[in-house]
């Protein structure tokens, strides 16, 4: 086996790709051989880093050098300098890592703080195509325990429940007690399905946790099956996704060809297997009953609620859906225990978050963070603060359905609870920051066209508030509403919250009412006189 003195790690992710990350991967490889250093040094491809929207980013370990922007014709130098002399290209955009917090750490760019990572533990660490290495990471290690004790379904249901582990989809429900509720269903032949069908504009979290590890999400439905007593589990994951598609494929494969999937798993009675389907891009099918309908190859409408999919899902058979996000903490929960996962975030909502921060901010990206981390702290140190030196105006939480917040509630913690007490939600874990130059408006005004063309169009308070909701906004914009618009505005998403069936139609409140509440006088700004 040979030993490299250095090891560049490529994350290859669908930003990477478009900024053309095989080309320089391949050119790298060319120069390695070149100079021959190729029984020296190693390129690896890993999943992401978490840093978006900085070009094709290479990592040089152990120094622990982060490239960004990397371009072909950066690499003579990186090659020259760096790899043969030793010496960082400093002209060439890049960062250090902060040597106090071990290996194990990863360091957002910009002000490099540790992230606790359980989601994205190893995703960057590894080649997610190689089942080999993600083996050596740890892979498939909380499955084989349950299944070496043996541990029972009903123990494995226990563990979860203790964890205190609730669903990251959005509605944050408690884990452990969905698959109780399953389990307990009536009926031998139940389904897990992992949602994957990402649609909330802004969010791309899953996505990279599956691009990045997408043998964790196996391991975990795979924990589910044995749990509830399914022998089949369904992936279903966004269209668009090609490389997401492609990866979970390739690891399904792997892990039939090593008994980790399929019959017999590791030489046990247990047995379970996994298929991919693809989303068609509904923003709808991100709904759980709406994904069910889809995979039984219906229109995605969503089914009036109960019976849940838990006694009625896939073919009206017990289901467990859960989300990307939510699965990917079992494995890691299962083999280091309930204790130690109770350890992240706080008493009511334990564990890490991974969030999305996109907007106004130095370094956009994915990070993952313990429960109940201030928003404060999110943007301005792990975001790197406001882009140019703007000031800080309002970040949209959550997803297109989220919640405007303002400057004044910059130190909310980041868990369920807390947020619940000032009326917003966590929703998919987007952070959209908007600067001083945002207009609140617009940003509620796009927000409300993209429901009313995501509407179903099933339900009549959605089909036709969603459209009132965009005639008023425009109104409004247009100079030609009244005063009076924005509580018209406000009562009627609060009507579309009793009487819509599902969550589209209701969680409209959230955006309208945190806008006109947070930001009034800037929303009645066209309508005042001048
Ligand atoms: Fe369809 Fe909207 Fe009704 Fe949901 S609330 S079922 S999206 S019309």
């Amino acid at each position: 086996m040979s030993i490299f003195r250095t090891h560049i790690l490529i994350p290859v992710d669908e930003n990477t790709v478009q900024s053309g990350v095989f080309e320089i991967k391949r050119q790298l490889e060319k120069q390695l051989l070149l100079r021959n250093l190729e029984g020296e040094i190693k390129v690896l491809e890993t999943g992401t880093v978490g840093v978006v929207g900085k070009g094709v980013i290479l990592v040089v370990f152990p120094d622990r050098v982060y490239y960004t922007q990397v371009k072909v014709g950066d690499l003579p130098r990186i090659v020259e300098e760096h790899l043969i002399k030793g010496r960082v290209v400093k002209d060439l955009e890049h960062f250090t890592l902060d040597l106090q917090s071990g290996m194990k750490d990863f360091h957002q760019l910009g002000p490099t703080r540790r992230q606790d990572r359980i989601v994205l533990d190893r995703s960057w660490k590894m080649d997610p195509e190689n089942i080999e290495e993600v083996l050596a990471a740890g892979g498939y290690r909380g499955l084989e325990k349950i299944l070496s004790a043996p541990l029972a379904p009903e123990a494995v249901i226990e563990e979860v429940k203790k964890s205190g582990l609730r669903g990251r989809g959005g509605a944050g429900f408690p884990t452990g007690m969905k698959w109780e509720f399953t389990r307990k269903a009536a009926g031998d032949e139940k389904y897990v399905i992992c949602n994957a069908d990402e649609g909330e504009p802004g969010t791309f979290k899953d996505r990279l946790i599956l691009e990045g590890d997408p043998h964790k999400l196996i391991e975990a439905m795979e924990i589910a099956g044995y749990a509830i007593g399914s022998r089949k589990g369904y992936v279903y994951i966004r269209g668009e996704y090609d490389l997401s598609i492609r990866r979970m494929q390739k690891a399904i494969d792997q892990a039939r060809e090593y008994n980790l999937l399929g019959g017999n798993i590791l030489e046990t009675p247990f047995s379970f297997d996994l298929e991919i389907k693809k989303g068609a891009g509904a923003y709808i099918c991100g709904e759980e009953t709406a994904l069910i309908e889809s995979l039984e190859g219906k229109r995605g409408n969503p089914r009036l609620k109960p019976p849940y999919p838990v006694t009625h899902g896939l073919w009206q058979k017990p289901t467990l859906v859960n989300n990307v996000e939510t699965l990917a903490n079992i494995p890691e929960i299962l083999f280091h225990g309930s204790a130690w996962f109770r350890k992240f975030g706080t008493d009511k909502c334990p564990g890490t978050k991974v969030f999305t921060i996109l907007g106004h901010v130095e370094y956009p990206g994915l990070i993952e963070v313990p429960m109940g981390t201030p928003l404060r702290e999110i943007i301005f140190s792990y975001g790197g603060g406001m882009k140019e030196g703007k000031r800080f105006k309002a970040a949209l939480l959550g997803g297109a359905a989220g919640v405007f917040l303002p400057e004044k509630l910059l130190d909310v913690p980041m868990d369920l609870e807390s947020l619940k007490e000032n009326k917003a939600v966590l929703g998919s874990g987007a952070i959209l920051v908007m600067n001083e130059d945002t207009s609140i408006l617009d940003m509620l005004f796009s927000i409300l066209k993209f429901f009313a063309h995501e509407s179903c169009g099933q339900c009549s308070p959605c089909r036709i508030g969603t459209r009132q909701l965009v005639d008023l906004a425009y109104k409004i914009r247009e100079g030609q509403g009244a005063e009076g618009d924005l509580n018209i505005m406000v009562n009627l998403s609060q009507t579309l919250f009793s009487t819509s069936l599902c969550p589209l139609g209701q969680s409209l409140i959230m955006p309208v009412r945190s806008a006109v509440e947070n930001f009034r006088d800037e929303l009645l700004t066209p309508i005042k006189p001048s």
